[in-house]
């Protein structure tokens, strides 16, 4: 999760509405791998309310003055930037919102806790400050006022990357777990050859084609230009859910050794869990297919 944070949330932004200056200072070497990105959207007290965020930028001369607490931030720890949303105008609403990049360097950044969690262990998550954090009027990421229709624009990318980690989790767990279904004996005889448990297999599979299925026309349809946002929702939603059932499946067929950490499989079923909240949750994704039929 920590790769994915820096490839498919933190960067593309830059790569779409960056200047040439700011891709030679921050994409050039976060591709190079010389730089690590993070991206801060969620806030102590607003997450899947995006336009509820209270971080503040106000303008002072050439630069702007940056206050406020960013929380859950993947890779925060670590990174060398931060790709920052904030307020810029708190009563224009939705067009109040702007998007920021921010050294992590600088003074009145402060990262603080390194939040213990489920799973995705891998990478860090961290609740930063900022505190009267100064940066150049450069530092302004694509138009002032438009973050939130940006932000936005980012999500659809990372919410589809992340149904197609899904897909691809619950194929690996599925393939370990037949593995170990056909090694495994009881009854004298294969496990896998239980009809209960063949049938598992095969409703599984059918399970991870359909999303897999889904993902690939989605994201062959974005690929060419479309921005279908009822669609990537539906796959988010959908790889998201197939990959918790899937893997608890896995984890309940390879019985007392899927709660041992050595078989790989309980890590996939608790790293899983984050991708029915990260990025939007599964009520925020049914909440935007059910508005995008005018409801
Ligand atoms: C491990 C991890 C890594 C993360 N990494 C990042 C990161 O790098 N950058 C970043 O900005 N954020 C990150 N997040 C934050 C993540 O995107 C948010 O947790 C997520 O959007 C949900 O927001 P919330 O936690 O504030 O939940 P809340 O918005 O408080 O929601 C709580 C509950 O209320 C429900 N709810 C809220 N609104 C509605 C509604 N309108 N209709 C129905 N139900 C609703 C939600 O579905 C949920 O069940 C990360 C989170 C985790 C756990």
């Amino acid at each position: 999760m920590g790769v994915a944070s820096h490839t498919d949330m933190a960067t593309p932004p830059i790569h779409r509405f960056g200047t040439e200056a700011q891709k030679q200072r921050y994409l050039v070497p976060a591709i190079a791998g010389r730089k690590i990105a993070c991206l801060g959207i969620t806030e102590p007290d607003a997450g899947s309310d995006v336009a509820a965020i209270r971080t503040r930028a106000v303008r002072a001369g050439d630069e702007w003055v940056i206050d406020g607490a960013k929380t859950y931030i993947t890779n925060g720890h670590r990174a060398d930037f931060i790709g920052f949303v904030c307020k810029t105008d708190p009563d224009a609403g939705h067009d109040g919102i702007s998007l920021f990049l921010v050294d992590m360097h600088l003074p009145g950044v402060v990262r603080e806790q390194r939040l213990e969690k489920l799973g995705m262990h891998a990478s860090d998550t961290a609740l930063l400050a900022f505190d009267g954090v100064r940066v150049p009027a450069g530092a302004l990421l694509g138009e002032a006022g438009k973050g939130f229709y940006n932000i936005m624009w980012e999500l659809q990318g990372e919410r589809l990357i992340g149904a197609a980690g899904c897909v691809a989790a619950a194929q690996n767990a599925f393939d370990k777990t037949l593995l170990y279904a056909t090694e495994r004996h009881a009854f004298g005889r294969q496990i896998g050859r239980f009809q209960a448990l063949r049938h598992k297999f095969a409703e599984m599979a059918t399970e991870i084609e359909a999303a897999r299925q889904l993902v690939y026309a989605t994201a062959a349809r974005f690929a060419d230009g479309e921005y279908p946002v009822r669609e990537i929702s539906m796959a988010k939603l959908y790889a998201a859910r197939m990959a918790c059932a899937v893997c608890d499946e896995c984890l309940q067929i390879h019985g007392g050794a899927g709660y041992m950490k050595e078989f790989g499989i309980e890590r996939t079923w608790r790293d899983m869990r984050l991708n029915r909240i990260g990025a939007g949750t599964d009520e925020i994704m049914l909440d935007v297919i059910g508005r995008s039929y005018g409801l």
